[in-house]
């Protein structure tokens, strides 16, 4: 990767696109369209289907026969894995391209984004490709007059809702177990960052993959969204957003068929540094990087910084002095290290977010304000707050942006009472170099992921998946495949 390439593909423009529905692209049915903009410098990237109701109900259909016609179910698993792998080689072909425009659509710095995004979709799609023929049945433990067996069976039509921050790696975590276990799937990706996913989309159809078996629709989630998650026609709805839409799946659920809800949902996760870590400038750094990297739009960000009482502003200043050398700017410039801000709107809600922590009795580090207005574009200085109580809302409410609070503490249980007092419970670390300590903290702390003396780049081998408001079930893994898969019993009499 190098600038000259990434400035050549960055000149280009993109061409406005249509849906993908039975393998081919199809316009909007009311012939609308609607502006994508770039949060690089405000300006319209280019233009796409505003998807209606009738839209998504043509792609479930599309989704349904393929799937009833067994197309892609009924094929052999080595015909399968060999189309999915073929998939994740055309990902890894035009990783740059897909990297590039990813970051024009939602602004993650290259850097990032070129590992997160293509890097990680092709990794994850080839590893359910790998896996999808040693997926075994059992047989049951019963009399020997029985045979009980237990089919491992596809689920049927997918729907699949995705967020703006990763589009290509989450829309791979959902795509890459559900097309391994033979289901067919709709795809509705963030109105705000669609490109790079649907992109992803024409590159499955290169690889083979029967028409039909994968629809996009773009548009809005109150319009396509609502539609799919409310179908009757849809078995399984898997999801990665807010709490606010996460709770509505489950209602359309409840309204429409009862269809499995899997949600992967927000957090407010605790990073815990302890006297004892191992190295604390190493810790300031990985802390300042596992919260301030894509602008703190990252799920699992740690956006409370938990400090033993006694190291509290050594550390402050150390985790200051590790973010003041993080340059914030464009994208698209390999230097850059904190991108871009996805929208304004979202700009607008971190900043509201600095002014309340103040109000509350926060006292600013540094940042707190937007800059490079006069780019057009959505960028903020990173911005650490401390004093910031467990009850304030900057430890109770998610900014998904470039915000940390900092609150002290004295002893091992306050650390675990402060980490655990939020609705959430997706991710956490413990910094520290006592052994039993750090396994107390894995136990103690309530989230689905809990790192220790390191933040983040938990791989496509372990589950992601939240405890409490941050979600149920997960991605990544061999589990993944649970959501996407039906047990049958087979009860025969010999
Ligand atoms: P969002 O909930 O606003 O939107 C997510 C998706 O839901 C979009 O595609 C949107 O169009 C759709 N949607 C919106 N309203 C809908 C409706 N009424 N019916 C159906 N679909 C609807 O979330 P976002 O702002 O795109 O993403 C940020 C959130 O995602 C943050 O809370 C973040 O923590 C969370 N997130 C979680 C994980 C995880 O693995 N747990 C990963 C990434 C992001």
């Amino acid at each position: 990767m190098d600038q000259s390439s990434i400035d050549t593909l960055r000149a280009q423009p993109v061409l406005p696109k249509n849906h993908i529905i039975d393998g081919k692209s199809v316009a909007a049915s009311d012939g609308g369209t609607m502006d994508i903009l770039s949060p690089i410098d405000g300006q319209v990237l280019t233009q796409v289907a505003k998807g209606t109701a009738t839209d998504m109900h043509t792609a479930i259909a599309s989704a349904r026969a393929a799937f009833e016609d067994k197309r892609w179910a009924g094929q052999p698993p080595a015909a399968r894995k060999k189309v999915l792998m073929k998939w994740a080689d055309l990902i890894e072909a035009n990783a740059l391209e897909l990297a590039v425009l990813g970051v024009r659509d939602n602004g993650t710095e290259i850097g990032m984004a070129i590992k997160a995004e293509p890097g990680s979709a092709a990794g994850t799609i080839s590893y359910y490709a790998e896996a999808l023929d040693k997926i075994y049945g059992e047989i049951a433990a019963t009399p020997s007059d029985i045979l009980g067996m237990i089919h491992k069976e596809p689920v049927g039509v997918v729907g699949a809702i995705i967020p703006w921050n990763f589009p290509m790696m989450i829309g791979a975590w959902k795509l890459g177990p559900a097309l391994a276990m033979g289901n067919s799937v709709v795809l509705k990706p963030s109105e705000t960052a669609s490109l790079s996913l649907m992109r992803m989309v024409e590159l499955a159809h290169e690889a083979g993959l029967p028409s039909g078996v994968l629809n996009a629709v773009y548009g809005e989630g109150a319009v396509v969204g609502e539609t799919l998650a409310l179908s009757m026609d849809v078995d399984v709805l898997v999801f990665t957003g807010s709490g606010a839409t996460g709770r509505r799946l489950m209602e359309y659920s409840a309204r429409s068929n009862m269809k499995r809800v899997y949600l992967e949902l927000g957090g407010k996760s605790p990073n815990i540094v302890f006297a004892d870590a191992p190295d604390l400038s190493e810790a300031a750094k990985v802390t300042a990087g596992g919260i301030f990297r894509n602008a703190g739009q990252v799920c699992v960000a740690g956006s409370r910084l938990l400090v033993e009482a006694s190291i509290h502003d050594e550390f402050v200043a150390e985790i200051a002095k590790a973010t003041e050398i993080m340059r914030v700017g464009d994208p698209l410039k390999l230097d850059t290290m904190i991108g871009a801000v996805n929208s304004e709107t979202q700009l607008q809600q971190n900043l509201g977010f600095v002014e309340t922590a103040k109000a509350e009795g926060g006292e600013i580090v540094m940042g707190g304000q937007r800059i490079l207005e006069d780019t057009g574009g959505y960028y903020m200085v990173p911005t650490i707050v401390k004093g910031v109580t467990p009850e304030a809302t900057l430890s109770q409410k998610e900014v998904f942006g470039p915000v940390l609070g900092v609150t002290p503490f004295e002893t091992d249980d306050d650390a675990v009472r402060i980490a655990n007092s939020t609705i959430y419970g997706l991710a956490g670390a413990a910094w520290t170099s006592n052994l039993s300590r750090a396994h107390r903290m894995v136990r103690d702390v309530r989230t689905g992921v809990m790192h220790i003396n390191t933040y983040g780049g938990a791989d496509g081998t372990v589950p992601l998946g939240g405890v409490g408001q941050s979600g149920n079930g997960s991605d990544k893994s061999l589990h993944a495949l649970e959501k996407y898969t039906n047990l049958k019993t087979a009860w025969i009499k010999l």
